[in-house]
């Protein structure tokens, strides 16, 4: 189902929104905190909403609630059924090569033969691995390894990419690689994406809207309206940088 099929059938709400969460609440159950606080965000589609804030402020739990793997204690969710997610470590099987992870969730989903090899060919290609596509994890560099995650989330041809982290274990060159990757594979497939990082740069680079959260709770969103690509050298780019680390110090 693309996003714009999605939007179609859902009646009475802007159509051009994928995902509304509104006046989100999470508390995990035996705990005493809350993790999430009247959280309310909306994402258009095609829209890179990047999620940032300090450790332990609610980022991975607002993720996981979009993707379906978390339930608010409160609020509502309207999201597509189907999301693909890539996390933090890629989270591939070792014993699996490139093709076969990818291949993987599409078996799960019971594709055809055919029509499973079309898709892992495609995404395979898209993220360029297409050599690699016989290797092991094991004989794959960090950056080549989430690029495998992220073409096994496309594979499944979900409307909205979710993606916590994606990049923190890699170094600087290889993250600066990711995010060329990442922005390609976003104007080619028109995608949703909702990306989780700790890095207020990442976010800058990357989004169309920035949400910042503390404590739970959502801070302030701001739209980043820069030409891509950005650069970080940039009079415009230091003064969101400016607004950013406000918000977080205030
Ligand atoms: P972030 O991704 O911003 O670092 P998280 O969403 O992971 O933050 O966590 C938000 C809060 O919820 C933290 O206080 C964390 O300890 C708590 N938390 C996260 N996951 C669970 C869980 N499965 N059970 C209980 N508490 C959790
Ligand atoms: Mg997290």
């Amino acid at each position: 189902m693309s996003g714009k099929n999605y939007c179609i059938w859902r009646k009475g709400i802007n159509l051009t929104d994928v995902i509304i969460l509104k006046n989100i609440n999470k508390v995990y159950p035996g705990s005493k905190e809350t993790a999430v606080s009247d959280f309310s965000v909306e994402v258009k589609d095609g829209e890179f909403l990047c999620l940032i804030g300090p450790s332990g402020c609610g980022k991975s739990t607002v993720l996981k609630m979009i993707a379906g793997l978390e339930k608010p204690t409160n609020g509502s969710i309207e999201k597509p059924l189907s999301v693909g997610m890539v996390f933090q470590s890629g989270a591939l099987l070792p014993w699996l090569t490139v093709e076969e992870n990818v291949a993987f969730p599409l078996y799960a989903k019971g594709l055809s033969k055919e029509k499973a090899e079309d898709l892992t060919n495609k995404y395979v290609q898209m993220v360029n691995l297409g050599e690699y596509k016989l290797k092991y994890p094991r004989e794959l560099s960090g950056g080549q390894k989430q690029r495998v995650g992220i073409a096994r989330a496309l594979a499944v041809e979900p409307p909205v990419l979710l993606l916590d982290e994606p990049f923190s274990a890699l170094d600087p060159i290889t993250t600066d690689e990711m995010h060329s990757y990442l922005l390609k594979i976003w104007k080619e497939t028109g995608k949703t994406i909702v990306m989780v990082s700790h890095s207020m740069e990442e976010a800058i680079i990357l989004a169309d809207k920035i949400a910042i959260m503390k404590e739970g709770k959502l801070k302030k969103i701001i739209d980043v309206e820069l030409k891509r690509p950005r650069q970080e050298e940039e009079k415009n780019f230091i003064t969101f940088l400016e607004e950013i680390k406000l918000e977080l110090n205030s």
